[in-house]
């Protein structure tokens, strides 16, 4: 990158794909490439097989009940949309109600609520976060209430790298009877998800933050909610019988995959997620841990430095200085090669509540190094000393 090794620090925003996640796109398309579930021909057979050993992989990495919880998507975003559209359309949300979501969330995280919101007359309330970016889990006590129905929460802060308590909390949640969601978008590539332990009613991730391709995430679901909540988009593979009079639904997952789905990616995140289970979840969080601590520690030292988070992050480190623009320090470090996200990263109401427009992030994946880190403090001091 400009003359440099790339050393790439951007991977909450995505990730760098392995050889073997391209390798399968282009298998799909040179071996397998048919349209699905709706053909008696050889290559749609061969192309259904493939699309639903990748469902099934993800049920496995996710623990799931059964592969029928797993509905693919278009990413974290379009999952929550789904979940958001889908309970307002129930008409258990009404005025008064409460939704309830986190100082931390992403917008993805936030806008589809407001939306349901503002086509319920329901309330969005906040739970708010301490100095360290550390949620406030006795006010979400508090706030949790019989008007609460639904909890909404990120499992990691793609901004702080938090990591939120979502289990307790997803506990807490159904005892005061509301329906849950987990964003794991930046949870799923750094740690081992179990949907059987956590307790939420609905996860979801994108393809492209575990090093599959971008356009396919997953929504998992409690597969007892899925048979019994309204169906969200119309059209081919949704339906059971259509007449002009009358449709009726498939079973889940394929009630929610209206029209051709994303067959590659879904191909490409299976091979995402046998990539990273060759390495094991454990591993990879671990070895994330230790780049994380070492490039705080690494930059601890320097004047005036704000970071953001508590020590016990995960995938981000975040940081700004009160008199260098995270915009400038961010466009020195690319021209050193060091790739890292400036702003305020999709989550404005955190940036917000910390007074700031935006923070620097350096934001890990299992192939970065020490020399990485290394390269980076070493760029970031230059960095300093030229905007100083
Ligand atoms: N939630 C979190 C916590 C994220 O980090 C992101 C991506 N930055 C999203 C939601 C949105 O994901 P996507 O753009 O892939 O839909």
């Amino acid at each position: 990158m400009h003359g440099r090794r790339l050393v790439y620090l951007d991977n909450a925003a995505t990730t760098q794909k392995p050889k073997a996640v391209m390798e399968e796109s282009r298998r799909y398309y040179e071996m397998l490439n048919s349209n699905i579930h709706r053909g008696t021909h050889y290559l749609a057979r061969a192309a259904t097989e493939a699309y639903e050993e990748a469902r099934g992989e993800v049920a496995r990495h996710l623990n799931a009940a059964r592969p029928e919880e797993v509905v693919f998507t278009a990413g974290t975003t379009d999952g929550i949309n789904l979940v958001a559209d889908v309970l307002g359309l129930t008409g258990e949300i009404g005025a008064g109600d409460e939704v309830l979501i986190s100082t931390l969330e992403h917008h993805s995280n936030i806008v589809p609520w407001q939306m349901l919101c503002e086509r319920t007359g329901a309330v969005l309330r906040v739970v708010p976060c301490d100095e360290d970016g550390v949620l406030d889990t006795e006010a979400y006590r508090e706030l949790l209430g019989p008007r609460t129905k639904v909890v909404a929460l990120t499992w990691i802060s793609n901004a702080f790298g938090t990591v939120v308590p979502v289990r307790e909390m997803v506990g807490q949640a159904r005892e005061a009877g509301a329906y849950t969601l987990v964003d794991a978008a930046q949870a799923v590539p750094h740690m081992a998800v179990n949907t059987g332990d956590l307790g939420a009613d609905f996860l979801v991730f994108s393809g492209h933050k575990i090093y599959a391709n971008t356009g396919i995430g997953v929504l998992w679901g409690r597969h007892a909610l899925l048979e019994s909540l309204p169906p969200w988009r119309g059209g081919g593979e949704m339906i059971k019988e259509v007449t002009f009079e009358k449709t009726t639904y498939n079973q889940p997952p394929f009630k929610y995959e209206a029209g051709t789905p994303n067959i590659e990616g879904a191909l490409s995140l299976a091979a995402g997620l046998r990539f990273v289970n060759a390495i094991g979840m454990e591993e990879i969080h671990a070895h994330e841990g230790v780049l994380l601590r070492e490039a705080a520690a690494e930059i601890a030292d320097i004047d005036d430095i704000r970071v953001y988070g508590p020590a016990d992050r995960a995938c981000s480190l975040s940081f700004g200085f009160p008199d260098a623009h995270h915009y400038d320090v961010g466009t020195l470090l690319d021209q050193m090669g060091v790739a890292v996200r400036t702003g305020h990263h999709c989550c404005q109401p955190l940036m917000a509540r910390f007074g700031v427009s935006g923070t620097i992030r350096a934001s890990f994946a299992l192939y970065n190094t020490h020399d990485d880190v290394a390269e980076f403090s070493a760029a970031l001091r230059k960095a300093l000393r030229m905007v100083r």
